[in-house]
């Protein structure tokens, strides 16, 4: 069977972009391929170098994502820094990365403006560490969204690369995986670009009713279309893209039948649509709070990830290094 892998950094709470840019496919794929998936808590010191409260963090994601429906029985959750083994492929693999090509990734170029007072080596090898983290699986399909397009192709390029240097066929290249086919970019709610935490445009899986409707009444939209069947200018086509993944397609077609004749009313869309994202959201919501508040559960979930995963990264780690050359 096919092996998944795919991993979330613990930064904050689950969002509508995680959950329909990759939670989504994680699960809709957890009973068709041998999956697995991680906590990428190591990742986030990249951009957190003193994360408060990192335990809380990691747990509050972990119930997360039981929450939204994965089932650690087929498909195991451990914790990046758990399963130590993918630092020492980490390491090999840094040393065959090159600095030009690193400095080229978009997300390192984008987050080092952000945080031109911490470009620390982490965030330049970002790309090396996920590579370490997927190939130490061996994994064939990694579900991710649209914005990790770049990162997989360094995965794909670091693989080939050790394959080259070491003249051997091992590692194979993991191919990014969208399991309705095309890649998902959520929108945020502030006009332009893509939902994200750092945006601080987010809606939360775990946002209570009142916050959700607050956010998307708040969203950004114009004085309307100005003729008939007119393209949809970049924050109202947000708002339709949201409609399209919350909303019934008889909603969808109603207000888009009213935006191109010309007689939507954005209140009345964004009330429908803060609806739906809240009957979307509150199963969601409840699970949330019980799994939360079962640490042992949780515990037993992390721990049982965690062997599973080291009993497939030391079989890796001990090849790669027969393959290098060391005993
Ligand atoms: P992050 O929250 O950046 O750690 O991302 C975790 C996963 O969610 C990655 O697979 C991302 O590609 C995906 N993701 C995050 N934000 C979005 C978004 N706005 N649209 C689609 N996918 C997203």
């Amino acid at each position: 069977m096919e092996r998944v892998i795919s991993g979330i950094r613990p930064t904050g709470n689950l969002h509508l972009g995680n959950y329909f840019g990759a939670v989504k496919s994680f699960i809709e794929m957890q009973h068709q391929y041998e999956c697995m998936f991680f906590i990428a808590d190591w990742h986030s010191l990249t951009t957190h170098p003193t994360p408060e409260n990192i335990r809380q963090s990691v747990k509050t994601i972990l119930a997360e994502y039981l929450a939204c429906g994965i089932d650690p029985e087929v498909a195991p959750i451990y914790i990046q820094s758990d399963v130590k083994d993918v630092l020492e492929l980490y390491l090999y693999l840094n040393m065959n990365a090159y600095l030009g090509e690193l400095e080229r990734v978009t997300s390192f170029k984008e987050k080092a403006r952000k945080q031109p007072d911490n470009v620390n080596a982490g965030l330049l090898t970002y790309p090396t560490l996920m590579a370490a983290d997927i190939l130490m699986h061996k994994a064939d399909k990694v579900p991710v969204g649209k914005d990790q397009e770049q990162n997989m192709e360094m995965a794909r390029l670091f693989a080939r690369r050790f394959n080259r240097i070491y003249n051997v066929e091992y590692f194979k290249e993991p191919e990014s995986f969208h399991f309705n086919k095309t890649a998902v970019k959520v929108p945020g709610l502030n006009g332009t670009g893509k939902m994200g935490k750092s945006e601080g445009n987010a809606i939360y899986l775990c946002d209570d009713e009142a916050t959700i409707r607050k956010k998307v009444m708040r969203a950004v939209t114009d004085a309307g279309p100005t003729m008939l069947n007119q393209e949809k200018p970049e924050p109202i086509a947000n708002l339709f893209s949201l409609l399209e993944l919350v909303s019934t397609k008889e909603t969808y077609d109603y207000f888009n039948d009213q935006y191109n004749n010309m007689s939507i009313r954005y209140g009345d869309l964004k009330k429908q649509l803060a609806e739906d994202i809240n009957a979307f959201c509150a199963p969601i919501r409840e699970r949330i709070l019980q799994f939360s508040a079962d640490d042992d559960y949780l515990r037993r979930v992390a721990t049982d990830g965690a062997e599973k995963a080291h009993a497939r990264a030391e079989k890796t780690i001990k090849e790669v290094r027969q393959i290098i050359g060391f005993k």
